[in-house]
């Protein structure tokens, strides 16, 4: 194997020395890192692409054929894997560097959320009276929420990692007043450039539960793939909930009794919430109510169960908002009819099973 001829970099012309050096760069670039699958490139000199391109290709694949090769025997417990490598290592012959991209590590789980108020993310919720800028008011973070279900999980989980940031992707997610409780919801928590990979998952989920003062807690943690994400974001889930309503004025038993019949299998035409009208543009939905059921009554106060399609408003369901969502409980009852606590007790996503038995990442 011979280094093409215009190769004009002061790093050794001879082959074998170019090659140690490349180990020994390679080595040093990934010693901090746990990985065991690793990927090489190799980047040239511009003044290659004088040389047939066929000729530079060839060199380079020897090159990184004769490089992973030694770097297999030296590393016993790793391989190279060209599709989902752990590790890129990126050697640039020009200036005798390697360079490397640590591949994301991917954490498959469903969480619950206890608390009725923390937001998912922070990423929607700027502090107002300084528009995120930051101010005494919220102690310079911008932040109208000091922290976020996402930080509850992903800050032990960065420094589990050590990782350098996170980033939580929820299949859907919940208004910051609602809770998401049973089997709770899918997610995956994205750890970029993380340097150990093997955590002990159920540690972690111990250690969220704890350092979230009970308001946050993981089950069925896995490693997975980042293709995850995008399934857990395209599945459309039913969901069931428990609405405590507040009714204003005097319930007709009779309405009541009927409710269950006059909603369960309904078809809902939804206009946009005016509470999110001033950010999107209103369109009208239809969504199907599943299944309706009141499971408490008392004074001025109705407990309903609901199974409804994915992306149904339920608060809107329930107070019609002023009209905007047909049929609504509110109409039927004919008394003005608000949700004021709202739990999902179940996120009915098929393909769980599915994505805990995914092979590694
Ligand atoms: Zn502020």
């Amino acid at each position: 194997m011979n280094a093409p001829a215009s190769d004009p970099c002061d790093l050794p012309d001879d082959p074998s020395e170019l090659l140690e050096l490349a180990e020994e760069r390679c080595l040093r670039a990934s010693a901090p890192l746990e990985f065991s699958t690793f990927k090489l490139g190799v980047k040239g000199p511009k003044s290659w692409l004088e040389l047939p391109e066929a000729e530079v290709r060839a060199w380079k694949k020897e090159f990184k054929r004769t490089l992973g090769g030694r770097l297999e025997a030296l590393w016993e417990d790793r391989e190279v894997d060209f599709r989902r490598p752990d590790l890129r290592l990126i050697f640039d012959i020009q200036r005798g560097r390697v360079q490397r991209k640590v591949t994301p590590l991917y954490l498959y789980g469903r969480y619950r959320k206890l608390s009725r108020d923390l937001p998912q993310t922070d990423a929607r919720w700027k502090h107002e009276p300084c528009a995120g800028k930051g101010c005494e008011g919220c102690a310079d973070t911008g932040r109208r929420y000091p922290v976020s279900l996402a930080d509850l999980i992903g800050a032990p989980a960065l420094e589990r990692a050590e990782a350098r940031d996170y980033a939580l992707h929820g299949a859907g997610r919940e208004d910051v007043d609602v809770r998401c409780l049973g089997e709770g919801r899918p997610f995956v928590l994205e750890l970029s450039e993380p340097r150990r990979r093997t955590l002990d998952l159920e540690a972690l989920a111990a250690e969220v539960a704890a350092g979230s003062e009970g308001r946050v807690e993981v089950e069925g943690l896995v490693r997975t793939r980042k293709e995850t994400i995008g399934r857990i974001k395209e599945a459309g889930c039913d969901k069931r909930y428990r609405a405590r309503c507040r009714v204003e004025g005097s319930l007709d038993s009779r309405r009541v009794g009927e409710l269950s019949d006059a909603l369960s299998g309904a078809e809902l035409a939804q206009d946009t919430p005016g509470r999110v009208s001033h950010r999107r543009a209103s369109v009208t939905r239809s969504r199907q109510v599943r299944e309706l059921a009141v499971v408490e009554q008392g004074p001025g106060e109705l407990v309903l169960e609901i199974e409804a399609e994915s992306g149904t408003y339920i608060k809107e369901l329930i107070s019609g908002d002023e009209g905007r969502t047909r049929p609504s409980v509110s109409g039927l009852l004919g008394v003005p009819t608000r949700c004021v606590e709202l739990d999902v007790l179940a996120i009915r996503f098929s393909d769980v099973e599915a994505l805990t038995k995914a092979p590694k990442a």
